[in-house]
Protein backbone atom coordinates (compact mmCIF):
# COMPACT_ATOMS: atom_id res chain seq x y z
CA UNK A 1 0.00 0.00 0.00
CA UNK A 2 2.29 2.10 -0.75
CA UNK A 3 1.97 6.17 -2.15
CA UNK A 4 4.08 8.69 -4.14
CA UNK A 5 2.78 11.54 -1.49
CA UNK A 6 5.49 12.31 0.57
CA UNK A 7 6.38 15.62 -1.42
CA UNK A 8 2.82 16.50 -0.99
CA UNK A 9 2.67 16.32 2.68
CA UNK A 10 6.30 17.43 3.30
CA UNK A 11 4.41 21.38 4.70
CA UNK A 12 3.56 21.70 7.53
CA UNK A 13 -0.47 21.64 7.27
CA UNK A 14 -0.36 20.16 3.93
CA UNK A 15 -2.82 17.95 3.51
CA UNK A 16 -4.21 14.67 1.06
CA UNK A 17 -7.16 12.75 1.13
CA UNK A 18 -6.71 9.19 -0.63
CA UNK A 19 -9.17 6.74 -1.74
CA UNK A 20 -8.25 3.20 -0.67
CA UNK A 21 -8.80 0.08 -2.44
CA UNK A 22 -6.04 -2.53 -1.74
CA UNK A 23 -5.16 -5.86 -1.17
CA UNK A 24 -5.41 -6.54 3.08
CA UNK A 25 -1.79 -6.30 3.77
CA UNK A 26 -0.12 -9.43 5.37
CA UNK A 27 0.01 -10.49 9.05
CA UNK A 28 -3.27 -9.66 10.49
CA UNK A 29 -3.32 -13.21 11.38
CA UNK A 30 -7.13 -12.81 9.87
CA UNK A 31 -8.51 -13.89 6.77
CA UNK A 32 -9.85 -11.42 4.04
CA UNK A 33 -12.31 -11.65 1.13
CA UNK A 34 -11.17 -9.24 -1.14
CA UNK A 35 -9.96 -5.68 -0.98
CA UNK A 36 -10.28 -3.03 2.07
CA UNK A 37 -11.59 -0.11 0.64
CA UNK A 38 -12.46 3.16 1.90
CA UNK A 39 -10.83 6.65 2.25
CA UNK A 40 -8.31 7.99 4.63
CA UNK A 41 -6.64 11.58 5.19
CA UNK A 42 -3.03 12.59 6.05
CA UNK A 43 -2.43 15.96 7.62
CA UNK A 44 0.53 17.19 8.60
CA UNK A 45 1.11 18.61 12.43
CA UNK A 46 4.59 19.25 12.04
CA UNK A 47 6.04 16.67 13.93
CA UNK A 48 3.39 13.95 13.55
CA UNK A 49 0.62 13.00 10.86
CA UNK A 50 -2.59 12.74 11.48
CA UNK A 51 -4.81 10.13 10.02
CA UNK A 52 -8.01 9.90 10.02
CA UNK A 53 -10.98 8.36 7.55
CA UNK A 54 -13.34 5.25 6.76
CA UNK A 55 -12.28 1.81 5.72
CA UNK A 56 -14.50 -1.45 4.63
CA UNK A 57 -13.07 -5.01 4.47
CA UNK A 58 -14.50 -8.47 4.78
CA UNK A 59 -13.22 -11.17 7.43
CA UNK A 60 -13.62 -14.27 6.51
CA UNK A 61 -14.54 -16.14 10.38
CA UNK A 62 -15.45 -19.19 11.77
CA UNK A 63 -18.49 -20.04 13.62
CA UNK A 64 -17.99 -19.98 17.47
CA UNK A 65 -20.91 -22.71 17.25
CA UNK A 66 -20.38 -24.63 14.36
CA UNK A 67 -16.97 -23.93 12.68
CA UNK A 68 -18.50 -22.87 9.62
CA UNK A 69 -16.55 -19.93 7.31
CA UNK A 70 -18.73 -17.29 6.77
CA UNK A 71 -18.34 -13.60 5.77
CA UNK A 72 -18.18 -10.75 8.45
CA UNK A 73 -18.50 -7.42 6.99
CA UNK A 74 -16.55 -4.63 8.78
CA UNK A 75 -17.08 -1.01 8.53
CA UNK A 76 -15.46 1.52 10.72
CA UNK A 77 -14.32 5.01 11.05
CA UNK A 78 -10.92 5.64 12.60
CA UNK A 79 -8.44 8.99 13.45
CA UNK A 80 -4.66 7.56 14.48
CA UNK A 81 -1.46 9.53 15.23
CA UNK A 82 1.21 8.33 12.65
CA UNK A 83 4.47 9.70 11.95
CA UNK A 84 7.04 9.97 9.44
CA UNK A 85 9.52 7.25 10.69
CA UNK A 86 10.35 4.41 8.42
CA UNK A 87 8.58 1.02 8.72
CA UNK A 88 11.90 -0.79 9.62
CA UNK A 89 11.09 -3.76 10.26
CA UNK A 90 7.54 -5.11 8.60
CA UNK A 91 5.60 -7.17 10.65
CA UNK A 92 7.53 -6.39 13.83
CA UNK A 93 4.87 -4.47 15.37
CA UNK A 94 2.72 -7.62 15.80
CA UNK A 95 1.62 -6.67 19.54
CA UNK A 96 -1.25 -4.48 18.65
CA UNK A 97 -0.61 -2.55 21.90
CA UNK A 98 -4.54 -1.02 23.38
CA UNK A 99 -5.89 2.46 22.30
CA UNK A 100 -4.10 4.19 25.13
CA UNK A 101 -0.69 3.21 24.87
CA UNK A 102 -0.06 2.73 21.14
CA UNK A 103 2.98 4.46 19.94
CA UNK A 104 2.14 6.60 16.35
CA UNK A 105 2.34 4.48 14.04
CA UNK A 106 5.19 4.18 10.89
CA UNK A 107 3.91 5.59 7.39
CA UNK A 108 7.30 5.23 5.42
CA UNK A 109 9.07 2.64 3.12
CA UNK A 110 11.61 4.55 1.76
CA UNK A 111 10.25 7.23 0.03
CA UNK A 112 7.01 6.37 0.01
CA UNK A 113 3.58 6.84 2.68
CA UNK A 114 3.38 2.71 3.28
CA UNK A 115 -0.31 2.47 4.72
CA UNK A 116 0.06 -1.34 5.37
CA UNK A 117 1.02 -1.14 9.08
CA UNK A 118 -1.64 1.38 10.02
CA UNK A 119 -3.98 -0.55 8.03
CA UNK A 120 -2.95 -3.85 9.61
CA UNK A 121 -3.28 -2.37 12.71
CA UNK A 122 -6.89 -1.05 12.70
CA UNK A 123 -8.23 -4.37 10.98
CA UNK A 124 -6.86 -6.19 13.76
CA UNK A 125 -8.10 -3.73 16.24
CA UNK A 126 -11.35 -4.01 14.64
CA UNK A 127 -12.13 -7.13 13.77
CA UNK A 128 -14.78 -9.61 15.57
CA UNK A 129 -12.76 -12.08 18.11
CA UNK A 130 -15.78 -14.38 17.95
CA UNK A 131 -18.74 -14.27 15.29
CA UNK A 132 -21.84 -17.24 14.78
CA UNK A 133 -22.61 -17.97 11.19
CA UNK A 134 -26.10 -16.94 12.11
CA UNK A 135 -27.82 -15.78 15.45
CA UNK A 136 -29.60 -18.95 16.07
CA UNK A 137 -27.15 -21.41 14.95
CA UNK A 138 -27.44 -25.14 16.41
CA UNK A 139 -23.50 -25.76 16.44
CA UNK A 140 -22.53 -29.12 15.85
CA UNK A 141 -23.56 -32.35 18.08
CA UNK A 142 -20.75 -33.28 20.58
CA UNK A 143 -21.28 -36.43 19.69
CA UNK A 144 -21.72 -37.92 16.04
CA UNK A 145 -19.90 -34.18 15.20
CA UNK A 146 -23.06 -33.78 12.53
CA UNK A 147 -24.42 -29.66 12.03
CA UNK A 148 -26.97 -29.56 13.47
CA UNK A 149 -28.23 -26.57 11.36
CA UNK A 150 -28.30 -29.27 8.25
CA UNK A 151 -30.78 -31.44 10.68
CA UNK A 152 -31.15 -33.60 13.79
CA UNK A 153 -28.82 -36.55 14.68
CA UNK A 154 -30.19 -39.80 15.75
CA UNK A 155 -27.65 -39.65 18.65
CA UNK A 156 -29.54 -40.10 22.15
CA UNK A 157 -28.33 -36.85 23.65
CA UNK A 158 -26.55 -38.13 27.08
CA UNK A 159 -27.16 -35.69 29.72
CA UNK A 160 -25.33 -37.61 32.85
CA UNK A 161 -22.41 -35.95 33.78
CA UNK A 162 -19.51 -38.02 32.82
CA UNK A 163 -17.95 -37.97 36.06
CA UNK A 164 -21.10 -39.89 37.38
CA UNK A 165 -21.12 -42.35 34.35
CA UNK A 166 -19.28 -44.65 36.34
CA UNK A 167 -21.67 -44.33 38.86
CA UNK A 168 -24.45 -44.99 36.48
CA UNK A 169 -23.07 -48.37 35.22
CA UNK A 170 -22.88 -50.23 38.84
CA UNK A 171 -26.85 -49.18 38.98
CA UNK A 172 -27.59 -50.89 35.95
ZN1 LIG B 1 -22.54 -21.83 13.00
ZN1 LIG C 1 -25.25 -36.65 17.03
Amino acid sequence: MRYDIRDQLSRRDAEITLEIDAPVPIGTDIEFVGNVTGWITLHNMGGEVAAWGHFEATALMECGRCLAGHEVPMSFDFSETCSFAQIDEPLAYTQVASEDERASIPLMDGDAVDLSELVRQLLVLHAPLRSLCRPDCKGICPQCGKNLNAGECDCEIDEVDPRLAPLRELLQ
